[in-house]
């Protein structure tokens, strides 16, 4: 070190996150130890990306040195293994923001989610992402030598850390361009220095780098390897993408997921295929096996990596998907957009729209293949990813109909949260005279099951969908019938099941619509700023009264859904539904004196029945007090 490095030498503490990460890395990943080799060389593969991709633009960004490689070399006697790359390099801000704080969206609500369990925690980690910190998981000592593509020898940076609380930054001297990260091997970790054994971690998890990943040859020569003086290409060294399906083994398609997907784990499923017509494009898309934890953070990034003729352009370009396919990681690589494209010219590009178009039917059509032949698989998929996936019915028009037939619901019938049947299975089993897809909408799949509304379905064996996801709302403001069949609310407007009662059914309900009519003209006198109308129904069998919300307005649940999220929602009254066989709503015909409360609590217990919230829940406790006292008088 010299004296001027010296002093330009400086301690910075770590973020706490990245604190808690590298406590949890060392001590969760450690049976996963090679993976640090594929974090650091798939930083690496990047870095040579993105050099190629700005000197596009800027030549001189080579510095007369065009060749783009990575380097891996290790020291016995040191005891150190070397990852070198001839990629952009960092500036000194650079590497304080990058190796010294995590700029991800959503890092510190994931952070709350870590539960101290440490296999548990591994596998969150794992969807976190890894990256450069997984090279403490080997080593005790991290540095980082690095200068950025372009700027002066002066301009070089050092950086390391033991992984504690700190590390060091200063600025040296550096000839070369790129990045040279030294790791500082921790006790036991010996077998790491072999170049076999290396060879066999590049073969195994970095063989798709576009890269050529260099080593010094060595011979077996007197019962040991000895090193010569030439390098040679340890991975194959070509575009995975590019090459054609049966070259590419299983085992190969899940490394690459895990490069381009930044993912820890295998894909669910991928499709990969070449389109030729008006524009030609190679599209390699995959389903991850699990959910990202910021999947609902619409800053995150996601996306596909783009490529124009095996050239990186952008990572997250997010135009290629719509948002609703936000999960599928992969490449896209496009042999006909030109080399300068920008996202502003991606946002308005034709051809990208028609790519979207292809990579959309193409996830389309991998999802439904996986539902009709594997569907274990497609379960998992739908856990993870089926909520997202419903945003499409509303953002898709095109691909409604195929979205829809991919939707899988709780119902009443299958009578568990899991969400298993399709619309195609409900109609099948549909009752003789059914003619409608009935759901219910509430905001828990308890709520959902255990409503008053679905009394008579229930009674009739009418299957129901109950949906309690957020984006249900939105799926039924936007999906009116599928395959003919309309969808309705059972608690929404009057109740018409058509064939599926009889004459004799419908003459004794306008029976009792007459015999109650006092009745229900009074409740609605009394109820009169709380209800739109109050009207006797036979929806109910066991329950007093539920409310429900005219044809065109909007239901109670979604009300609730939009003042929760802090939304302005149209204020509709309800109507409020009575059960005639309900021997409090008949006890009611004849009283007299504390009329006004029984109707007030009727009103209150069935916005309760529904998840709804009492205006004045004090009140309504002294009611049900004063009753109760009556009662047993
Ligand atoms: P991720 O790769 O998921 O962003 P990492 O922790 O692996 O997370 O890396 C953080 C950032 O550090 C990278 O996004 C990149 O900007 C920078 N970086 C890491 N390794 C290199 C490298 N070899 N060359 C240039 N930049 C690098």
């Amino acid at each position: 070190m010299t004296a001027s490095t010296t002093a330009s030498r400086e301690t910075l503490g770590f973020q706490t996150e990245v604190k808690q990460l590298l406590h949890l890395m060392i001590h969760s990943l450690y049976s996963n130890r090679e993976i640090f080799l594929r974090e650091l060389v798939s930083n690496a593969s990047d870095a040579c990306d993105k050099l190629r991709f700005e000197a596009l633009h800027n030549d001189a960004l080579y510095e007369n040195a065009s060749d783009l490689n990575i380097r891996v070399s290790f020291n016995k006697e040191a005891r150190t293994l070397t990852i070198a790359d001839s990629g952009i390099g960092m500036s000194r801000d650079e590497v304080i923001a990058n190796l010294g704080t995590i700029a991800k969206s959503g890092t510190r609500e994931f952070f709350t989610k870590l539960s101290g369990d440490q296999q548990k925690d591994a596998h969150l980690i794992g969807q976190f992402g890894v990256g450069f910190y997984s090279a403490f998981i080997v080593a005790d000592k991290v540095s980082v030598l690095t200068r950025r593509a372009g700027e002066k020898a002066d301009q070089g940076v050092r950086w390391e850390s033991d992984g504690g609380g700190e590390f060091s930054i200063e600025m040296v001297d550096r000839a070369v361009r790129g990045t040279e990260i030294t790791l500082h091997l921790r006790e036991g970790q010996d077998d790491l220095l072999a170049g076999y054994k290396l060879r066999e971690i590049i073969k195994k998890y970095s063989n798709h780098i576009v890269q050529p990943i260099l080593m010094q040859k060595e011979e077996w020569k007197d019962g040991k390897y000895e090193t010569l003086d030439e390098d040679e290409t340890v991975n194959q060294a070509s575009a995975l993408w590019a090459r054609s399906k049966n070259e590419i083994t299983e085992e190969q398609y899940k490394e690459f997921y895990k490069h381009v997907g930044h993912d820890f784990d295998d894909p669910l499923a991928w499709t990969h295929a070449r389109v030729e017509g008006k524009q030609e494009y190679t599209q390699l898309l995959y389903i991850p096996g699990r959910a990202p934890f910021d999947m609902y953070d619409r800053q995150a990034r996601h996306g596909i990596k783009l490529y124009v003729r095996r050239v990186f352009i952008m990572d997250d370009a997010e135009q290629l998907m719509p948002q609703y396919m936000r999960f599928v990681r992969g490449v896209v690589d496009s042999a006909d957009l030109p080399l300068n494209v920008s996202r502003e010219i991606l946002q308005e590009s034709k051809d990208i729209e028609a790519i979207r178009k292809g990579c959309t039917g193409k996830v389309l059509g991998l999802l439904a293949d996986l539902a009709e032949n594997d569907k274990e698989k497609y379960a998992k998929f739908w856990g993870e990813f089926g909520q997202v996936l419903k945003e499409g019915v509303g953002e898709d028009f095109a691909n409604k109909d195929k979205i829809a037939a991919l939707m899988r619901f709780a119902t009443t019938k299958a009578d568990t949260v899991e969400q298993i049947v399709s619309l195609k299975e409900y109609i099948a089993r549909m009752k003789d005279g059914q003619e409608k897809i009935y759901y219910v909408t509430a905001d828990s799949f308890n709520a959902a099951k255990n409503s008053p509304h679905l009394e008579v379905f229930r009674k009739k064996g009418i299957e129901v969908l109950l949906l309690s996801d957020r984006v249900d709302e939105w799926v039924v403001s936007n999906l009116h019938e599928f395959e003919g069949k309309q969808l309705v609310s059972v608690a929404k407007g009057g109740l018409d099941l058509g064939a599926l009662e009889d004459a004799a059914e419908k003459q004794e309900q306008e029976k009792q619509a007459n015999e109650f009519k006092g009745l229900t003209d009074k409740i609605k006198i009394s109820l009169a700023d709380k209800v739109k109308e109050v009207r006797v129904t036979h929806r109910l069998t066991d329950s007093p009264a539920c409310l429900v919300a005219d044809k065109h307005d909007m239901s109670g649940n979604l009300a609730r859904l939009m003042k929760a999220a802090g939304q302005k929602a149209p204020t509709s009254q309800p109507i409020l539904e009575i059960n005639p066989s309900h021997p409090v709503v008949q006890r009611l015909k004849n009283e007299e004196k504390r009329f006004d409360d029984w109707a007030a609590v009727l009103f209150d217990q069935a916005l309760l029945a529904e998840g709804g919230q009492l205006d004045d829940p004090a009140g309504f406790v002294k009611r049900v007090n004063q009753l109760m006292l009556e009662m047993g008088k």
